[in-house]
């Protein structure tokens, strides 16, 4: 047999390793309802038609070569006045990358800073990646607790704890996944201070920035004088293009702290030659075109959220701290008897109730005890699911 790399085989993603015995029921001609991604696209949102529009133009008049390495330069003056109207930062086009979406921002920003044995803070619970990233480059995802009990807010003693003479960066990622937390300005501040204090850069992702409920997002971008911060978003939420895979990001750097790393990432940059051209193009079309798309799909996302929320404060053996951002509800299951331990919860609700939850250990360790809904589908599937979800609860409390 031919040995694959430790560094692979070690890859592990919660959010896709529950469908395989999803799989397995629907092969039986079960039904299962599937609230385990994070994607839009696949219920009734797209993105909007001028971007749709914008894309086939794009490829019709012939954009279809290689760009530059670091993004086309209509598209990075576009991202840079996005910034300045949402966050009130003055960056320049110099200062701006577009990848293939977050998620190779990921990529460049843990491979530009990770030597072997280092380490980056990231959020527990925290979207996978974050972690698997971070060991797949040869460091270690040291993860800070955010507090349930204060709706999932970052605690910045635990953080503090953390750092040691390895750590390299601390990763916010907020409005969060899985907890759908949106953090306060007084959070920020003190993240940003801490980071101050250490020497230390902030990435901040808020790939789900305009898609809050309550409050408003604040970036550590607009916040910071002195450290530097990375700021990475895209096409995939907001803007409902996940298939797409564009996103960005930018350097917020008063100090020119980040020459080096800026170097390094534009060198993993070149190697990969570029990012989509032509969804260049459409993004273009999203940074500057009209937002009102995003009112209506925001209505019906708090519409879902409250529903969902409503229906799982009724069900016995579990709690749940209500999301003010994202699509992601994560409830603590209270009555633990049952099960062995989260997985083995989500994978009975599986095969007794037909719903596909995420267990929350895959998301760190704060996870344990809890699970991920994501609550993107209408209404009448939602109440389906809660009905299955809330008959099996009771069935199994009452055992
Ligand atoms: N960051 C967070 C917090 C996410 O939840 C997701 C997707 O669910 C991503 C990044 C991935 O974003 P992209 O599609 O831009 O790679």
């Amino acid at each position: 047999m031919i040995r694959a790399s430790e560094r692979a085989m070690g890859i592990e993603y919660a959010i896709r390793d529950v469908v395989l015995p999803a799989r397995e029921l629907e092969k039986k001609g079960i039904k299962v309802i599937r609230l385990n991604i994070g994607d839009p696209g696949k219920y009734d949102f797209q993105p909007p038609k001028h971007m749709r529009d914008a894309y086939c133009k794009a490829i019709q008049d012939g954009h279809n070569y290689y760009g530059p390495s670091e993004g086309i330069p209509e598209l990075r003056e576009a991202i840079v006045e996005r910034e300045r109207k949402k966050n009130g930062v003055e960056v320049t086009p110099e200062d701006v990358r577009v990848t293939a979406a977050v998620t190779e921002a990921l990529q460049f920003i843990f491979g530009a800073l990770l030597n072997p044995g280092d380490n980056i803070l990231v959020p527990s619970p925290s979207y996978p990646p974050y972690t698997g990233l971070v060991k797949f480059y040869g460091g270690i995802a040291n993860e800070y607790l955010t507090v349930e009990e204060n709706g999932w807010q970052p605690d910045i003693d635990d953080m503090r704890k953390k750092i040691d003479e390895r750590t390299k960066a601390i990763a916010v990622i907020n409005p969060n996944n899985p907890t759908g937390a949106l953090y306060e300005k007084k959070t920020i501040r003190e993240i940003l201070d801490l980071a101050g204090e250490y020497d230390l850069p902030v990435i901040s992702d808020e790939i789900y920035d305009l898609m809050t409920y309550e409050g408003k997002h604040v970036s550590p971008g607009s916040l910071t004088k002195d450290v530097p911060v990375i700021v990475m978003n895209g096409m995939s939420k907001v803007y409902f293009a996940t298939g797409w895979r564009l996103g960005y990001f930018y350097y917020v750097d008063p100090e020119n702290r980040l020459a080096e790393v800026r170097e390094a990432i534009d060198k993993m940059a070149r190697i990969r030659l570029c990012p989509n051209t032509p969804a260049q193009f459409a993004a273009i079309a999203g940074l500057t075109g009209p937002m009102d798309y995003l009112e209506e799909y925001m209505a019906k996302l708090k519409e879902r959220r409250d529903y969902i929320y409503k229906r799982l404060s009724e069900i016995p053996g579990i709690s749940t701290t209500k999301p003010q951002g994202a699509f992601y509800i994560f409830p603590r299951i209270e009555e633990r008897s049952k099960w062995k331990n989260d997985k083995d919860f989500v994978l009975d609700a599986l095969h007794e109730a037909h719903v596909l939850f995420v267990h929350g250990s895959g998301f760190g360790y704060a996870g344990e005890w809890h699970f991920r809904i994501v609550f993107l589908p209408p209404v009448e599937i939602l109440e389906e699911a809660m009905n299955n979800f809330e008959a099996f609860m009771r069935k199994r409390l009452a055992e």
